[in-house]
């Protein structure tokens, strides 16, 4: 959980440095985008805050880009340009942990025409900013008073209501330039999914866990069945992995534009693997419900008829649920019951569907991946290649294989 307090800001960071780099050089340097970036950061730094990443907008109208919306306050947009900053408005949601957070990182959404310039702006700031209205859900595991855990987790999501928000220049990265609004909307999303390969991992552990913990509670750890699943979610968390670390290993300072490719982007700063970020950050997000699946068919239905704690520890009822609900001699009833409270607020309480929604949604739906992977493979590569098996044409020099 402490991941995501620090790992929005970050990659909203790393998109924010190259775009602000490179619309300034669109504009031949008159504009001080990356200055006002570099500046910031160093503040952000040097006092060790922590930011959130404002991203995606409301939306309104799905199949309507920004500027056809019937509301043009559907995505986050400039209403004003002053002598000493702007005037922003619209709607920012879903965005974790912004109630902690010292700072609100703002970039696009999604890419953006000519007409839509007023949409590509990207800005920073403090959390608790005049005219920032944060309607905040909270998503903590139950309350526990008597039977002990590991440590109280819980984390919250934001709808960020900007009514009219002034920013200073100095605070302003982006303004204007449509191109680059894309770009950073999918640099954005990049680096995210590149920190989902992991944060996914992490999470499988956890799964992992308490699936062979079930089924060694439950009796069942030889069943061939749950052999089968703990397989099943090892590999995807490790094949997720897997793909996050070739993703870096193949990074470049480059960034993939539709029509031209790969080309140099930026100061020169790393930018991870598309392919393999997209690949592996799809793979794991699209298991998230069948692993959920998984731990549900090991547990039985315990978990979710699980007593309440002050049930657990009415002197009337504790000896006779210690004794019924114990499934294994071989372990003290008094951790199996720990155990599975814990798995109840993993699998089966309010805020582990909130996870589960995040963990399948956050940087982008499956939707979003497809498109990127199928736009950025080289597919016309692996075409030749059967073209020359196929004895059509023979594969030209030079082809190696690339992701
Ligand atoms: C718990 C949680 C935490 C999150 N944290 C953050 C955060 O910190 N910062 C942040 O910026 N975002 C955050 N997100 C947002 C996340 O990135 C979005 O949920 C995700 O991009 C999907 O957007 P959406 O929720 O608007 O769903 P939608 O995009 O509305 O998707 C709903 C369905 O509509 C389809 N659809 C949408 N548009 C179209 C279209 N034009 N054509 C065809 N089909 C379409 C989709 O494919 C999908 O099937 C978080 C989300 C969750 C659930």
């Amino acid at each position: 959980m402490i991941c995501i307090k620090n790992s929005m800001g970050i990659d909203a960071i790393n998109a924010v440095n190259a775009v602000s780099f490179e619309a300034d050089k669109s504009n031949n340097n008159n504009t001080e985008y990356h200055k006002n970036f570099l500046k910031w950061l160093e503040y952000f730094q040097k006092n060790d805050l922590v930011g959130c990443c404002a991203q995606t907008d409301m939306k309104g109208e799905r199949l309507k880009r920004p500027a056809q919306q019937t509301d043009p306050d559907m995505y986050l947009h400039v209403v004003e340009k002053r002598s000493d900053g702007i005037v922003v408005r619209g709607c920012k949601v879903h965005i974790s942990e912004a109630s902690i957070a010292d700072e609100i990182i703002v970039v696009p959404t999604r890419a953006l025409g000519p007409d839509e310039k007023d949409y590509a702006v990207s800005f920073a700031v403090p959390a608790d900013y005049d005219g920032v209205k944060q309607v905040v859900s909270i998503h903590n595991f139950r309350k526990r008073e008597h039977i002990t855990k590991g440590g109280d987790y819980g984390y919250t999501d934001s709808y960020l209501i900007f009514d009219d928000v002034f920013v200073p220049w100095d605070r302003v990265f982006l303004c204007g330039e449509n191109e680059h609004g894309g770009i950073c909307a999918l640099l954005f999303a990049l680096f995210h999914r590149h920190s989902y390969s992991g944060c996914k991992p992490g999470i499988g552990d956890t799964l992992v866990g308490l699936a062979a913990l079930a089924a060694e509670y439950n009796g069942i750890p030889k069943a061939a069945h749950v052999k089968e699943m703990l397989k099943e979610i090892i590999m995807v968390s490790e094949l997720g992995y897997a793909a996050g670390y070739t993703g870096s290993d193949l990074g470049k300072p480059e960034v993939y534009i539709p029509g031209m490719g790969n080309v140099p982007y930026g100061p020169g700063s790393f930018i991870p693997n598309s392919i393999y970020c997209n690949v592996g950050r799809c793979l794991t997000g699209e298991a998230v419900f069948h692993e959920q699946e998984i731990l549900c068919n090991i547990a039985g239905g315990f978990p979710s008829t699980f007593p309440y704690e002050k049930d657990l520890v009415d002197p009337e009822l504790k000896p006779l649920l210690d004794k019924y609900l114990n499934r294994n001699p071989n372990v003290p009833v008094e951790d199996q019951i720990k155990f599975w409270m814990t798995f109840s607020d993993f699998t089966c309480s309010g805020t582990s569907g909130v996870i589960n929604y995040g963990n399948y949604h956050g940087g982008g739906s499956p939707i979003m991946e497809q498109i990127a992977i199928t736009s950025q493979y080289d597919i016309k590569l692996r075409k030749s290649l059967v073209k020359s098996l196929a004895g059509i044409e023979p594969l030209k020099a030079g082809m190696l294989r690339k992701p």
